[in-house]
Parts: C-alpha cells; sequence; structure tokens
C-alpha cells in the first residue's frame, strides 16, 4: 500500500483497477523485403487486417451492449476502411511489386488516400480523412505488438492514469467506464478537470511521477475530497472509502434537490444562473432545463478531434440547435479560443515559448481572418433561431475590441451580399481574462454590450501563475482580495453604462467565490452543470445584505488564505444545512 498526493479538481471517490493511458504514437521507417519474403508479407498484412477487425467487432459490441448505437456506427465504417477495395489492392502490390514492408505499404497508401480526402470540398467527405487515420494507426499499433488503448471504447469501469490528457481525450472519453482520473500534471482550471467536473468524474491531478509507480491493472482507490491516491487499498480502507463515498453521493444528492428550483436568494432577490458548454450534445444541453441561459459556450470544442476546420454549414446547424433548445433566453457563443492548453489536430500552430502569453484566441484568429469570418457567419446566421450574444476571448485593449467587430460587420457584409438573414439584435461582448482590459473596463464598457468575466486566465494573469502548472498551485490564489477588487472595479464600471457583467471561470461555480460576486453585484453566474445545484442552494440561504457583506470583507482582507478562511467559516453551515 502506498499513498500520493494529488489536486482533487472533480470531487468524488472510486475504487478499481487502473488504466495506464499513454497514447500510441505509430513510428514508421521506409523498409523492404527481400523478393522471397513477398508471401510472408502478405501474409503478415492478412494478420494485421484480421486483428484490426477483431478489435473493431469488440468495440461495436461493446458499444451496442451500452446503448451507444452511434458510436458503434464509427466504428463499423472503419471496418468498412480496412477492407476498402482500392487501398487494399494497392498496399498489396506495394508489397509484391515494390517489395515494401507492410508497415510502409500501410503508411503509404493511407497517407495518400488522406490527402486526396483532405482535399475535397465535401466536408463529409473531407471528415473521413480522420477515420483513415484512426485506422492507419491501428494497423500500425497492432504490427508493433502494442494493446489497444482508446478513452472512448473501454472494456470495463476503470481509473485513468495518465500523464496529462488533452481536452480532446477527455471530450470524447467512455463517461460511463470512467471511474476516477488522475494525471501528473494540469491545474485546476485546465480544461482537463472543467471536462472531469462536467462529467462529475471524481479527479485527481497533479500526481508527480505517478505513471512509474502505477501498474497497469492494480488496484487503486481516488479520494478526490482529500486529495488522496491509494495504490493497493487494503479491506479496511476500500471499507472507509466505501462510506465516505457513500457521505458523498448523499451530499450530492440533497444538493440536486436544488437544481430544477429557481435561482433565488433568501430574500428574494433572482441572479440568474447560466451554463456553460463544451459542446451541444443532449447529455450537456439537459442543463437547459435549470438554466436561464448559456453564458459560455466554448467553441473551440467543435474544432478538435477532427482533421479538417468545422465548415460554415456545421457550425451553424450546432450553434442553431443550441439557440433553438434555449428560445428566447441569451445563448452566449465564445469564438473560437485555440491556443495555451488547447490545441487542434486540424490546425499546426507554431511551437512557441509562451503559448499562453503567446499567439492565441483573438490574437489567432485576426492572424487567420478567414476561419474567424467562417465562425462569424455561421454564428449570425444562427442568430435568426433566439437570442444571440457574440463574445471575444482573451480582449487585452480596445483596438482588439475594435478590430473584432469590425471583422463581424464584415461578416455581416457578406451575408448581406448573399442575402441570408441574421438578427438586427445580436449583443456584442468581451471576455474579461487580462488586467489591462479589466483596468480599463469604463472604456471598455462603452465599447460592448456585456462583458464575462474569465476568473481561470484572469486569476493566472493577474498573479503572473500558470493555471496548468499543479506545482505551483499555492500561488494559484482564487481568493486574492487582488482578485475581487478588480471584478468589483469591472463590475461597478458596467452597471455605470447600464451593461450586464457575468462571470463565466470556475468562480462562478465555487460558492465561497459565487457568494462575494453576488454581493460585487454580478448581474449572472454561469457554471458547468455539475455545479448548478449547489450554488442554487447556496444562494437560497444568503441574503443580497450578507454577500455585500462578504465582499467588503474580501476586498479588506489582506491575503488568500484569509479570505477563504473567512467566507469558508461565514457559508460552510449554507452548505451543510438540508
Ligand atoms: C476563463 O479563462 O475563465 C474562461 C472561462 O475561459 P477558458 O477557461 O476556456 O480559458
Ligand atoms: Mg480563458
Amino acid at each position: 500500500m502506498m499513498e500520493y498526493k494529488g489536486n482533487p479538481v472533480s470531487e468524488g471517490i472510486a475504487v478499481g483497477k487502473v488504466y495506464l493511458y499513454q497514447p500510441y504514437v505509430p513510428q514508421v521507417t521506409e523498409g523492404e523485403i527481400p523478393e522471397g519474403e513477398v508471401p510472408g508479407a502478405i501474409a503478415r498484412y492478412e494478420t494485421l487486417l484480421e486483428g484490426a477487425k477483431k478489435e473493431l467487432e469488440q468495440i461495436c459490441r461493446r458499444l451496442e451492449a451500452a446503448g451507444d448505437g452511434d458510436k458503434a456506427k464509427i466504428f463499423t465504417a472503419h471496418t468498412d476502411i480496412l477492407f476498402d477495395v482500392a487501398m487494399d489492392e494497392e498496399i498489396r502490390d506495394k508489397i509484391t511489386y515494390d517489395f515494401m514492408t507492410p508497415e510502409w505499404a500501410i503508411h503509404k497508401v493511407y497517407e495518400k488516400f488522406i490527402k486526396i480526402l483532405g482535399k475535397s470540398k465535401d466536408s463529409l467527405i473531407r471528415e473521413r480523412a480522420a477515420d483513415l487515420r484512426d485506422v492507419k494507426n491501428r494497423l500500425l499499433r497492432i504490427a508493433a505488438g502494442v494493446p489497444e488503448k482508446n478513452l472512448a471504447a473501454l472494456e470495463e469501469p476503470v481509473i485513468v492514469a495518465a500523464h496529462d490528457l488533452l481536452p480532446s481525450d477527455t471530450a470524447t472519453l467512455d463517461r460511463k467506464q470512467v471511474l476516477a482520473i488522475v494525471t501528473e500534471v494540469g491545474g485546476a482550471t485546465s480544461h482537463s478537470a472543467i471536462i472531469a467536473r462536467s462529467y462529475e468524474i471524481p479527479a485527481l491531478l497533479g500526481v508527480e511521477g505517478i505513471l512509474s509507480c502505477l501498474s497497469h491493472g492494480q488496484e487503486a482507490a481516488v479520494d478526490a475530497i482529500a486529495g488522496l491516491l491509494v495504490t493497493d487499498p487494503s479491506p479496511e480502507q476500500k471499507a472507509e472509502m466505501e462510506k465516505k463515498r457513500e457521505a458523498f453521493l448523499l451530499r450530492r444528492a440533497e444538493e440536486k434537490k436544488f437544481l430544477s428550483l429557481p435561482p433565488k436568494m433568501a430574500d428574494g432577490t433572482l441572479l440568474p444562473i447560466h451554463l456553460n458548454l463544451g459542446s451541444a450534445d443532449a447529455r450537456e444541453l439537459a442543463g437547459e432545463a435549470y438554466t436561464d441561459g448559456v453564458g459560455l459556450f466554448r467553441t473551440e470544442f467543435i474544432y478538435m478531434g477532427r482533421e479538417q476546420l468545422p465548415t460554415e454549414e456545421e457550425q451553424y446547424e450546432i450553434y442553431k440547435q443550441l439557440l433553438t433548445a434555449y428560445g428566447d433566453r441569451p445563448v452566449t457563443l465564445r469564438t473560437l479560443d485555440i491556443g495555451g492548453d488547447k490545441k487542434l489536430q486540424c490546425m499546426e500552430l507554431p511551437k512557441e515559448e509562451n503559448p499562453f502569453l503567446g499567439n492565441r484566441a483573438l490574437r489567432l484568429c485576426f492572424s487567420m481572418p478567414e476561419v474567424f469570418l467562417t465562425q462569424l457567419r455561421a454564428a449570425l446566421r444562427a442568430s435568426v433561431h433566439g437570442d444571440l450574444w457574440i463574445m471575444f476571448p482573451m480582449v487585452g485593449s480596445l483596438d482588439d475590441i475594435r478590430r473584432a467587430k469590425e471583422l463581424l460587420e464584415t461578416a455581416k457584409k457578406q451575408l448581406e451580399e448573399r442575402g441570408v438573414p441574421y438578427s438586427s439584435t445580436v449583443k456584442t461582448g468581451i471576455m474579461i481574462e487580462i488586467p489591462s482590459i479589466a483596468l480599463i473596463a469604463d472604456l471598455a464598457a462603452r465599447e460592448v454590450d456585456f462583458a464575462s468575466i474569465g476568473t481561470n486566465d484572469l486569476t493566472q494573469y493577474s498573479i503572473a501563475v500558470d493555471r496548468m502548472n499543479p506545482a505551483l498551485g499555492e500561488y494559484y490564489q482564487s481568493y486574492h482580495p487582488a482578485l475581487f477588487r478588480l471584478m468589483g472595479f469591472v463590475i461597478d464600471s458596467f452597471a455605470k453604462e447600464g451593461k450586464p457583467v457575468s462571470v463565466c471561470g470556475e468562480m462562478g461555480g465555487d460558492p465561497w467565490a459565487a457568494a462575494v460576486l453576488a454581493g460585487l453585484g454580478i448581474s449572472k453566474l454561469s457554471m458547468g452543470l455539475a455545479s448548478v445545484a449547489r450554488i442554487k442552494k447556496l444562494l437560497s440561504g444568503l441574503t443580497m445584505e450578507k454577500a455585500q457583506e462578504l465582499a467588503d470583507k474580501a476586498r479588506s482582507l489582506s491575503t488568500s488564505g484569509e479570505v477563504e478562511d473567512y467566507l469558508k467559516a461565514q457559508l460552510e453551515p449554507l452548505l451543510q444545512a438540508p
């Protein structure tokens, strides 16, 4: 038995087997075979085909049994690719006549077809390039004798342990089979943490060097409340964890009773609660029933896990779905926010020394106006289906605001030229994530309709501490009085112009911080579905007068620790009460 400490970023408890996740990266080199070995190489190629077919069939069976028919269809299509006559013939020819090794022949032929598909005008055909790459990697992995590692199709419930999980890994993982997530890196506001919370999967990040201490299939217990990982737990420890898990589930069930209630404070004040979304799929959209709008749609997730950029049409369909679901309630689409910890397969980004300070988000969009305009046109087109608010991320100056608004005007003109309608009431706003814009919020408020404070980045940039680095956890101080002062200024500045400010960073869903934000005069709070019930419960026991008292104190105390202790002492009883 061993114990390791980590950063509990998504609450919960789990006991189970460890699944070591190290994504396979195929390494192929040019290779030739002697002429006499052609039949043997062909036979080996056929073995690879059979091996891949078997794996795919197994995945399909598992997904179908779990009622995940749509995902199963993807893998059935992969079997069709495997036996595609044109590719199969070309691979066999390359082995037979050019004496290529099966691996090299597979690589060459698949890459050729991936290129051809990638050039198609039809987005559906272009999409298939990603499937081809997936099948190619499967064949090459089998050839290398490496067993399958795929978070989208796990065989049994497991604790996933990885060095790091990319947002695209977490976004596609099979939620039903993941008991918990343990990683070596990643902070509380990394995007993997945000997704883990939204899936309600217990997650312990920043467990340094853990991969070399764990083995595949080893039993472990994750306490993502206390921040502990226990390997080979004793029967007593397991029983204790089980008890703690039950208590936790009970508390969560108690909170869930507040989910469908209005976000009403104890004195009757309503503080609208909006939803943070990473996609428009049915599971995420379920939160629609309990929220007053979408405060943050992280549109970059539409761009992840694919070979080609999403087209205007595809984006339009997604935005339309979201706007239609919310009817006349506001839906805030944040424009593409790539860079930092968010990478895209379909876009090669230059390597930078400091990616969080680099060519990211809005800056990146300015350097690729076509990509940006495509998204803006799609959003504008969807605006006729509801109440659309467009929000620009990572704004640092009024220049940024004006440039973004100019491009929005260009997108409008392009639609007008095409005779395509859009709503004339679309609102334009900014995220407050950079101190430079927070400090001129009075000026910014005159140029936009609304603002939303991205506390994850605002904390990172105000305190100059990397949000991804768990070793710096003690410096990433969410309750730093400077942040409350800064946010207070932003809220007051926008209020003077009669314009709303919300918070859509993780602080919005943190009960202690949310109480202070209410007191600072925030217009609404936006959060992942997992936090909604808890925040509604908190608000139900809090008067505005009390919230204002907390806000005053949070701005006048001297350290983050003091603020945290003070808020806990004041608010703990509200969350414990049934
Ligand atoms: C933020 O920075 O607080 C925010 C909401 O944006 P993201 O977490 O996607 O960077
Ligand atoms: Mg941000």
